[in-house]
């Protein structure tokens, strides 16, 4: 239920009262007012954009699930300690081991309930495996995109009667005696409205369309292309920071290392599972591409001059059968062909011997490890005709945020929670390291966001003790729909 706030008769009187206000529309935020609704709360989500089009909308929806009925269904043997065991060693210690152990932990219970109670549509995601995955488990929309996973998230809040309200930041919290009572929102036309709540969640996602803040706290990404949504301005963490919450693993980014440079379309990291791998402009390789897309994001940011997926016309043609997104690069005119290394080094602007003899030492390499320790060669040696599309690395959304417990509350300068007060997702720390795009596992994003939306609902009405069962005080004054 699309809503319009009106302005208050006082200054000092909200115009709404609910129980849980959400900030922020994209998935943390939608879930959670979900998981609100559904233990008995009144709530309404605020919305800085016209449309809930945040970086949930932006992703290919892949939601990690351990030990899911869709897992056991396909065979795959899996389990929370398998999970975390797989995610901190790609992570490393970090300022939030406990949010690891606990969304590992919830991952199954997330997905069904996706499923089951939030009617997401969900598959499990089969045919390729996933950067830090030890087993198959992430699980998706069946067209791969965050913008059906948000479609669904708003038809469940819709059907539940949850006010939205686009197009309607919040520019300020409010707060009486330590406690966190809600907040000031702005309407298109530039008026305020209070809006009281005993439990405000903050679902704003992280600051990487912030260059104040990435330069300050994520140096690492500042020469990456900002690819997430605009919307993404580290309100949350100001406000945090001012409220002297604590924050964590603040350096830690979500990159991706294959941007096509021309279209910003996205060459999709399974080219490299299949045996691709990226050269400057000496013809040369500059790492171990099987990283990941968004660790090796970061050796694309120390190198200089123009980088280049190489690839060949099986690999096109296999990836682009299972991810349509892909064979946009070629319809887009991305992809550089060439019928022999020579033409295609032609093609692309680097010295001919050089790309021939990379291709030949990729093609010895294929079933060991070669010189930079890559031993996965996907189809093995490249094979004429092949490919080339120019590449540019990408920030795709800061992993560090407001430091919250294990139920998803703030917590203050002196460790305590501070009242009134959750947050999850990009506005919460995240679970991939303390510190650049090597940590990230796929699907840590949706885990924070989903995961913590969900614990933050909860607990929101939990904390806000409203007695299950009894009517809901939904929007009482200053609405309309
Ligand atoms: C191209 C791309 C692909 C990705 N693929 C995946 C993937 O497959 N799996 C995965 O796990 N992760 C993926 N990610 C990361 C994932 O999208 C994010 O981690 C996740 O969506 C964050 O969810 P969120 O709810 O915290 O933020 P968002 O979905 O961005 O929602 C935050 C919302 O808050 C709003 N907002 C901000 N400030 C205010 C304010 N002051 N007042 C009101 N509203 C405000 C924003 O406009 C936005 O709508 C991908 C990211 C990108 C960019």
């Amino acid at each position: 239920m699309t809503v319009t706030l009106t302005t208050a008769a006082t200054p000092e009187t909200p115009d709404i009262e609910v129980d849980v206000l959400v900030v922020g529309g994209g998935g943390c935020g939608l879930v959670a007012a979900i998981a609100a609704d559904a233990a008995g709360a009144s709530v309404a989500v605020l919305e800085k954009q016209s449309r809930l089009a945040g970086n949930t909308a932006l992703s290919s929806g892949s939601i990690p699930g351990a030990g899911t009925r869709l897992q056991a269904a396909a065979g795959v043997t899996d389990g929370p300690d398998v999970f975390r065991d797989d995610l901190m060693r790609v992570s490393g210690p970090h300022d939030a081991d406990h949010l690891t152990e606990r969304l590992a932990g919830l991952s199954a219970e997330l997905v069904e309930w996706l499923i089951d109670e939030a009617h997401v549509g969900l598959t499990l995601v089969a045919g390729y495996k996933h950067v830090g995955h030890s087993v198959t488990r992430l699980h998706a929309p069946l067209s791969r995109t965050g913008a059906d996973l948000m479609a669904d998230l708003e038809a469940e809040a819709e059907r539940r009667g949850i006010p939205v309200a686009p197009g309607q930041p919040v520019v300020e919290l409010t707060v009486a005696d330590g406690r966190v009572t809600g907040a000031i929102a702005r309407d298109p036309d530039g008026r305020e409205s209070r809006i009281g709540a005993k439990a405000v969640i903050l679902a704003t996602n992280g600051f990487g369309g912030a260059r104040d803040l990435v330069a300050e706290l994520c140096p690492g990404a500042q020469a990456a292309t900002y690819a997430g949504a605009t919307g993404s301005t580290g309100e949350a963490l100001r406000w945090g920071r001012a409220l002297g919450a604590r924050t964590g693993n603040l350096g830690a980014y979500q990159g991706h290392a294959g941007l096509a440079a021309r279209s910003g379309v996205l060459v999709t990291w399974t080219v490299v599972e299949r045996g691709g791998f990226v050269v400057d402009a000496s013809g040369q390789r500059i790492g171990d591409e099987t990283l990941g897309y968004s660790a090796f994001a970061g050796v694309e940011l120390a190198a200089t001059g123009p980088l280049f997926m190489v690839y060949d016309a099986r690999i096109e043609a296999d990836v682009a059968a299972g991810q349509p997104e892909f064979a946009e690069i070629a319809r887009m005119g991305d992809a550089v062909a060439g019928t022999t290394a020579g033409e295609l080094a032609q093609a692309i602007g680097v010295p001919g011997d050089a790309l021939a003899a990379t291709i030949d030492a990729a093609a010895d390499a294929a079933g060991q490890a070669d010189a930079f320790g890559r031993t996965a060669w996907g189809l093995g040696a490249l094979q004429a005709p092949y490919r080339a599309t120019r590449i540019t690395p990408a920030l795709f959304h800061t992993q560090g945020g407001l430091a919250v417990d294990r139920d998803a509350r703030v917590i203050g300068a002196d460790g305590a929670p501070i009242p009134g007060l959750y947050a999850g997702g990009g506005a919460a720390t995240g679970i991939s390291g303390r510190d650049g795009g090597n940590g990230y596992v796929s699907g840590n994003g949706l885990l924070s966001a989903l995961g913590l939306g969900l614990i933050a609902g909860r607990s929101a009405v939990a904390d806000a003790a409203v007695p299950d069962g009894e009517p809901n005080l939904k929007v009482q004054q200053g609405v309309t729909t």
